[in-house]
């Protein structure tokens, strides 16, 4: 299991916990605990004048649940079960995994296809996790499995209310909701805690997160965007209510013949995001479209994926692109500074 902290989370760092202990209302406090999910860690911090113990619970909770709902290694969930499917049937599926899965598809078509939940049988064909001597698969073998890519073979059938259905066009087709799934979790554990009565606080995956309220100070949250190149920070950001997530090239990746190649799939080549985006930090009002667009940019390079950031409203982004000398360039959206200034 790998621990992955993309962002730090610059509050937690003494100055800024001192500063929020300092103004806080004597009754307010700050409360922390993580737990790991998702092959991650998740970790949430709230303030809160009295024990906010059970909205932290049913947070963890949440996120447990879209865990067992949407992991594709877990043999129960909607999504194991939606991989066994084949062709020519369908199945019921919850309304939040219906949900998820619509917004995918939406996600492809805004970007022309970038991002797609389909890509595993790509996925299944490149050595991830592997060391050693490794080879890329033959052309062969990802114009095969190309065949049965794509969000559009995915037939998702609103019966009534109740009945949610899925099917797919072509057979040996598979979902891989690892491009989303996070940002969602962190959404349904704001929304637990904010059920909870919880209106302060961070909820963090693995690098994905949603800054809730502010500090007890009247301060927006901090947190630091990290370098994907080395240690420490490249950007600091102020969050009241907005979520950022970040997908990079770093963390899960192979080398062959000492190019890097990112766990993020080219669903048009069918060959994994190799030099370009470095790392791509995302914030949107919802951490499900931050970190799908995360993920989507990460696809389509600097240019086209600040082009799509600029068409969608209240999304910023900000890209670190490697050049061919191994040089990183900053370029962020027009409207970076406004939305994460202090
Ligand atoms: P992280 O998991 O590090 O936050 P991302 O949010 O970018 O990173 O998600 C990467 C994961 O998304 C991959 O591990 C894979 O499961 C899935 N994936 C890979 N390529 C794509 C793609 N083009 N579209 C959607 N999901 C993808
Ligand atoms: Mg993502």
């Amino acid at each position: 299991m790998t621990v992955r902290l993309k962002l730090l989370i610059a509050a937690l760092l003494a100055g800024g916990v001192l500063a929020a202990a300092l103004l806080a209302p004597a009754s307010s406090r700050r409360y922390c605990a993580t737990r790991a999910f998702m092959g991650t860690e998740v970790s949430i911090t709230v303030i809160s004048s009295r024990d906010p113990g059970p909205a932290m619970d049913a947070a963890f909770k949440a996120i447990e649940a879209a865990e067992g709902r949407l992991s594709r290694f877990k043999p129960d969930s909607d999504v194991s079960r939606i991989n066994r499917l084949g062709i020519g049937r369908s199945m019921d599926i919850s309304r939040e995994t219906f949900r998820i899965i619509e917004k995918s598809i939406a996600t492809s078509r805004i970007s022309d296809g970038a991002f797609d939940v389909t890509v595993l049988p790509l996925i299944k064909l490149y050595p991830y996790g592997k060391e050693g001597k490794l080879a890329l698969p033959e052309r062969g073998a990802i114009d095969e499995a190309k065949k049965r890519i794509g969000s559009d073979k995915i037939v998702l059938t609103a019966l009534d209310d109740k009945k949610l259905e899925i099917g797919f066009k072509v057979d040996g087709m598979e979902v891989d909701l690892g491009g989303i799934a996070k940002g969602y979790a962190v959404d349904t554990a704001i929304a637990a805690l904010r059920h909870g009565g919880i209106t302060s606080g961070i909820v963090e995956a693995g690098g994905d997160l949603y800054c809730m309220g502010r500090r007890p100070d009247g301060s927006k949250w901090t947190v630091a965007v990290r370098n994907p190149r080395g240690p420490g920070g490249v950007a600091t950001l102020c969050l009241a209510n907005l979520a950022v997530a970040t997908s990079g090239d770093y963390e899960r990746f192979f080398v062959v013949d000492g190019r890097r190649y990112s766990h993020i799939i080219d669903p048009r080549t069918g060959m994994p995001v190799a030099r370009g985006v470095a790392s791509a930090s995302v914030v949107a009002s919802d951490c499900e479209t931050a970190d799908a667009l995360a993920t989507a940019v990460s696809v389509l390079g600097a240019e086209k994926g600040m082009e799509l950031i600029e068409r969608l409203p209240g999304v910023e982004c900000m890209m670190l692109v490697e050049d061919a000398g191994g040089g990183l360039t900053e370029v962020r959206s027009s409207s970076w500074e406004g939305a994460v200034g202090p």
